[in-house]
C-alpha cells in the first residue's frame, strides 16, 4: 500500500446513460476484490498491478476545493475504477470523508460497489438522499461459490442482498447492476431467474443488466489465465468465439433478455434507473406586475 499525491479528483463525465453521472471520482488507485473479468485491468488504464492499492492522500482536500469552484450540480459517481469499500476503506475512511464533502456541498451522489461495508455510512447516504443518493450493488450470480472464484475478494453476493435488503429498509435509492454475464459460466437461465427473484426479495428498486463481458488488451490475459485455472478449456472457446473482440456477449443473450425482461416485469422491477433531476428555482419574470 503507498500513498500518493494527485493532481485531480473529480473528471467529468459526458452523456451516462446508465447512471445520469456528470462527475466521477476515484479515491484509490487499485482494487483489493480481485475479480477476474475487472476492466481496470486494461491496458490503456496503464495500473501496473490491480492488487496494488495506492491511496490519494490529498483526494478529500482536492474534493473540497473542486466542489467548491463547480457550477453544474451533477450526480458525482464512484466505483468505477475501483470499489470504494474495498477492505483499505474500513481504515482509511477516504470514501465516508469524501461523502461528508459532498453531502456538505449538497450535491447528488452515486456510489457502486460489491461491499456491505456500505452500510456503515448510512447515516451520511440518508443526509445525501435531501439531494439523491443512490446505491448500486454489482450481482453477477446468485452463487457464492461461483463468486468466491469469479470475484475472489469480494463479499459474497448473499451478503451483497443482505445489504440492499437493509438500505432499502432505511430508505435509500438501491438497485443493481447485472454485469457481467460470462458466456459459459453464469450465462444460465436459473441464474438470471434467481438473480431477478433475489433482488425482488431484498426489494432492489431497479436491474441494469448486460449478458456478456467485455475484454481488452491487459484484461483479457488474466481473465484468461483464470479461467484456465478454474474452468480447463474454457478459454480455448472463448478465443474461437470471440477472438480479440471487445464485447464478447453470451450467445444465449436473446434468450436471457427476454427471460430477464419478463422476470422484471412479473416482479415490477424497473430496468433503468432514475436520475438526479435539478430542482427547478422558480423564476422571476421581466415584468413582473408588483415591480
Ligand atoms: S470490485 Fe470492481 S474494480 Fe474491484 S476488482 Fe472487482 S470489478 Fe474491478
Amino acid at each position: 500500500m503507498k500513498f500518493i499525491q494527485s493532481k485531480t479528483i473529480l473528471s467529468r463525465v459526458q452523456e451516462d446513460s446508465f447512471f445520469g453521472l456528470s462527475y466521477n471520482m476515484n479515491l484509490y488507485r487499485g482494487c483489493q476484490h480481485g475479480c477476474i473479468y475487472c476492466d481496470s485491468r486494461s491496458a490503456c488504464y496503464r495500473m501496473d498491478e490491480l492488487s496494488k492499492i495506492y491511496i490519494k492522500e490529498n483526494a478529500i482536500e482536492l474534493l473540497e476545493k473542486e466542489l467548491s469552484a463547480k457550477r453544474l450540480k451533477g450526480t458525482i459517481g464512484t466505483g468505477s475504477m475501483n470499489d470504494p469499500y474495498m477492505p483499505v476503506e474500513k481504515k482509511f475512511k477516504h470514501t465516508r470523508k469524501a461523502l461528508e464533502v459532498i453531502s456538505d456541498h449538497r450535491f447528488p451522489v452515486h456510489v457502486m460497489t460489491k461491499s456491505d461495508l456500505v452500510l456503515r455510512d448510512l447515516d451520511l447516504l440518508l443526509k445525501l438522499q435531501e439531494i439523491y443518493c443512490a446505491v448500486t450493488f454489482t450481482i453477477t450470480t446468485a452463487d457464492d461459490d461461483l463468486a468466491k472464484i469469479i470475484e475472489p475478494h469480494a463479499p459474497a453476493p448473499s451478503l451483497r442482498f443482505k445489504a440492499i435488503a437493509s438500505l432499502r429498509k432505511a430508505g435509500i435509492y438501491t438497485g443493481i447492476t447485472m454485469m457481467p454475464i460470462l458466456p459459459y459460466l453464469n450465462d444460465t437461465h436459473k441464474n438470471i431467474k434467481e438473480l431477478v427473484n433475489l433482488a425482488k426479495t431484498a426489494d432492489a428498486q431497479y436491474i441494469l443488466p448486460y449478458m456478456g463481458v467485455t475484454l481488452r488488451e491487459g484484461s483479457r490475459d488474466y481473465f484468461y489465465q483464470q479461467i484456465n485455472k478454474s474452468f480447463p478449456g474454457l478459454k480455448d472457446k472463448y478465443i474461437q468465439n470471440f477472438g480479440n473482440s471487445y464485447g464478447c456477449n453470451s450467445p444465449k443473450a436473446n434468450a436471457l433478455y427476454t427471460l430477464f425482461y419478463e422476470r422484471c416485469r412479473l416482479h415490477e422491477i424497473p430496468t433503468e434507473m432514475q436520475f438526479f433531476k435539478p430542482r427547478q428555482e422558480p423564476q422571476l419574470t421581466l415584468f413582473d406586475s408588483r415591480t
